[in-house]
This record gives C-alpha cells, sequence and structure tokens, in this order.
C-alpha cells in the first residue's frame, strides 16, 4: 500500500515508517519537524516532505503527487503536541496541532477519497481508573489534560466523519509506549539519559502513579494489522503483556527502579550508584493515578498480541541508548 505517515519523524511514527517499509508498504513522511522530530529519525527512508497538517494547501498538492505518481490508500496520523506537562504550561498548541491539524488533515484526505484514515490516539482520552478495573471501547471520556482532552477532541471530529460522510475512519488507542528514537523529555529517556549522566532522576509526587508499559515495535504491529485487518468506524487498543493475566500495570517508582537495574546490569555497576539520583518532586497538576486498557478485541478481532516482555523491551531500550548516544546528545 501506499502509506501517508503524519509525524512520522517523531519517535512512534519513525518507527511505524520503518516497520510499514519492511513489511512491503511504500511511505511518505510528512512531518513539521518540531522539537520533537528528528530527521535523523528516517534518514534512510526515501520519501519525506517537511510540513504541517495545518497547512491545507501543502496537504493539497502532497495529496495530489501521492507516492510517484500513486495515490495514497491510506493515512495514518501520528503527528500531534504529545508531552502532557507542555500541555498544562501552554494549552492551545494541543488544540492547533491535535485538533485543527487532524481536521484539516481529514477534510484534504477526504477530498481525495483516500480509501483509510487512522489516527493514533490515547489511552489518557479516558483518565484515571483505579484499582484493577481497565477501560473498554464503550467507557466515557474523562479526559484530564489539554493532552489528553485534544486527542478526544480529534477521535469524537475523525468519528464524525465516518457517521456523517460515510469515511473509512480508525481510532487506534494505546498505552505508555518506549523503545528507540523516544525523545529525551519523555519518562524513560530521563531516567536512562539522567543516571548517565548522573544527575536527579525526578519522580512525580509519591511515584505511586500506575501505568502499563507497551514496546514501541508491539504497538506498530497493532497499527498494522488495523490497518490491514480493522473495520471502518473501529476503535482498537493496544497495551504491553501481562495485562491479560490481570496484572495492574506497574508503579513509576518501581520502573524507575526496574529500568535502573537493567542499566546497572549493563554497564556492571552497582544499583545504588544509580538509585542514589532518584528525587521525589512537586506532583503533576491533575495527574492521573493509574491507566489500563482492555485489548481482548484486539486479539480476537485483529489477531494481535503484545511479543515483548517488559524486561526484554527495557533491555533492547537501554542497549539502543547506550549505542546511540550521538543520537541522543544531538537532540
Ligand atoms: P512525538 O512527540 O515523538 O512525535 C510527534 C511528531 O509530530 C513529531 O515528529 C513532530 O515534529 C510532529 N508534529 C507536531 N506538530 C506537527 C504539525 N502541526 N504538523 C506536522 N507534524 C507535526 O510523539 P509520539 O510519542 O511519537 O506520539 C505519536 C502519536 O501517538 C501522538 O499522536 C500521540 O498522541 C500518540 N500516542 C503516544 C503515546 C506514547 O506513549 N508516546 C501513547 C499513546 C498514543
Amino acid at each position: 500500500m501506499n502509506l501517508l505517515i503524519t509525524g512520522g519523524a517523531g519517535f512512534i511514527g519513525a518507527n511505524f515508517a520503518h516497520y510499514a517499509v519492511r513489511h512491503g508498504h511504500n511511505v511518505l513522511v510528512y512531518d513539521l519537524l518540531t522539537y520533537a522530530g528528528n530527521p535523523k529519525n528516517i534518514s534512510s527512508l526515501k520519501h519525506f516532505v517537511q510540513g504541517d497538517i495545518r497547512d491545507a494547501d501543502k496537504l493539497e498538492s502532497i495529496f495530489k503527487n501521492g507516492i510517484d505518481g500513486k495515490p495514497f490508500d491510506a493515512v495514518i496520523n501520528f503527528a500531534a503536541e504529545s508531552h502532557v506537562d507542555r500541555s498544562i504550561s501552554l494549552a492551545m498548541p494541543f488544540v492547533e496541532t491535535n485538533v485543527v491539524g487532524a481536521v484539516t488533515l481529514l477534510e484534504v484526505a477526504r477530498k481525495h477519497t483516500v480509501p483509510t484514515f487512522i489516527q493514533i490516539s490515547t489511552d489518557e482520552v479516558y483518565g484515571s481508573i483505579e484499582g484493577t478495573g481497565k477501560f473498554t471501547r464503550s467507557s466515557p471520556l474523562h479526559p484530564s489534560s489539554a493532552y489528553s482532552a485534544s486527542k478526544a477532541a480529534a477521535d469524537l471530529l475523525l468519528l464524525s466523519y465516518h457517521h456523517t460522510h460515510g469515511m473509512d475512519v480508525r481510532i487506534t488507542r494505546c498505552t505508555n509506549n518506549y523503545g528507540r528514537c523516544q525523545h529525551p523529555e519523555k519518562l524513560i529517556p530521563t531516567i536512562i539519559s539522567n543516571a548517565l549522566a548522573g544527575k536527579p532522576i525526578p519522580i512525580f509526587g509519591d511515584g505511586k502513579q500506575v501505568r502499563d508499559w507497551i514496546f514501541v515495535e508491539d504497538h506498530c504491529a497493532g497499527i498494522l494489522a488495523a490497518l490491514e485487518r480493522g473495520k471502518s468506524g473501529a476503535i482498537y487498543h493496544f497495551g504491553g503483556p501481562g495485562m491479560e493475566m490481570n496484572e495492574v500495570g506497574i508503579s513509576n517508582m518501581d520502573l524507575v527502579h526496574l529500568v535502573l537495574r537493567i542499566l546497572a546490569n549493563e554497564l556492571g555497576k552497582d544499583i545504588s550508584q544509580f538509585t542514589s539520583l532518584i528525587r521525589n518532586v512537586a506532583d503533576r497538576p491533575g495527574h492521573d493515578r493509574r491507566y489500563a486498557l482492555d485489548w481482548s478485541e484486539s486479539i480476537t478481532e485483529l489477531g494481535w498480541q503484545p511479543k515483548t516482555s517488559l524486561e526484554d523491551g527495557l533491555d533492547k531500550t537501554i542497549r539502543w541508548w547506550l549505542d546511540n548516544q550521538d543520537w541522543w546528545n544531538g537532540v
């Protein structure tokens, strides 16, 4: 298939672009290259255009040309302002890119009758869930931050296009991702890079917030399954392994200790050298305590399951960081 991958120079988009090429698809990456986009992530790919998903005129020419003159079979939209903390200090860029940008892109896709539009969304649209519960696809949306509210708004607008115009729009919602090429402002890269630099490792509040983590390659497999085997108008959930066995997720503090243990083993160092750097800092305002998704329908409907255990995925991620210090020193 010919795929337009917007936001494809960022963390998940770049991993997906390479994954799609490895699986025989042609891709064109369209990305504004904000602070979060990195041309190095896609330097080996053939087709890249720098541009904004809010720029309808530029999108028009992109859709006219397709890839080597052939039209797109699908648009997969990863482009977003993605960092919750930034949305707390300045919400408007999140509304502009995540809502206005997504609808601008969808409108151009509609005009050009692109067969399928996939929107990459997040578990955060459901808000926080206590205890051992999990959100299902019919759970109400209760976003807590400007980031998650902007993602929820886009999801609803896009689904309205499916309802009103009969467009084949599909939404994927996923738990926390980790892996190669993630921006150093995010939690796992911060733990690794600060530990290596001997800098304090900040943990919000009591560190007991619970999250589910998915290795980015498993997320990419889910998105491709949603494209190849998914249905128009459907929502698909993806999460990490273990959750199907009634695990409840891992607290941020336990995650920090796990990352530091693997890093210390990898470097042959004593873990106390790293754990002594952990500092509890003031909690994020409106911080959700727990996220968890029921993704059992992705097994039955897409034949998808995550393959990578948290320990194995962290091991691969840490090795990538150790082998690619040039990448993150330059970010
Ligand atoms: P990221 O911040 O690493 O990448 C976002 C990319 O979008 C960057 O390359 C940036 O340059 C580009 N971009 C931003 N504004 C743009 C615009 N106006 N026009 C064109 N490009 C623009 O984000 P990520 O972590 O890779 O997340 C990708 C998507 O997945 C986002 O939509 C996010 O909401 C969603 N998501 C992320 C996670 C996660 O754990 N990272 C979990 C679930 C869902």
